[in-house]
């Protein structure tokens, strides 16, 4: 078994999509971001990469690459999901924390466990969404996204 552990930021800018676990969300500000500022899917590629020793999602998709502008995140996560089957593991489960302001995730959470764990070729029953609100942290203009993950041998 291996442990995965992935964190992630990401700043609200007014006017662009929001998208959160490759579901886009309506709301009036978007996740700035060199890619599609998908701060979960980020999360998860890091603590995929991590649970297997091999790098974090910059190591693969450089921020400096003009390649990956605006860039699906499903992407990223499907290369870090090749390298954990290349190293002979498969995800038991995924469990994440979301915390942002707004817009709020509970109507949304099915949605995105849903595709999540479509992404990563697992039931939703596998994949844990929770969200909380920003209390006193001072970052109601970030979204920010904790993963942890457990890998068994495939
Ligand atoms: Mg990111």
């Amino acid at each position: 078994m291996r442990i995965g552990y992935g964190y992630d930021s990401h700043e609200f800018k007014p006017g662009i999509p929001l998208k959160i676990g490759g579901v886009e969300l309506p709301h009036t500000h978007g996740l700035a971001g060199h890619s599609d500022g998908d701060v979960l899917l980020h999360a998860l590629t890091d603590a995929l990469l991590g649970a297997v020793a091999a790098g974090d999602i910059g190591s693969y998709f450089p921020p400096s690459d003009p390649k990956w502008k605006g860039a699906d995140s499903a992407i990223f996560l499907a290369e870090a999901l090749k390298q954990v089957r290349n190293a002979g593991y498969a995800v038991a489960n995924v469990d994440s924390t979301l915390i942002l302001a707004e817009p709020k995730i509970g109507p949304h959470a099915q949605k995105i466990q849903a595709r999540v764990a479509e992404l990563l070729g697992v039931k939703p029953d596998q994949v844990g969404i929770k969200a909380k609100t920003p209390e006193g942290t001072g970052t109601d203009n970030a979204a920010i996204a904790h993963v942890a993950l457990l890998l068994i041998r495939s």
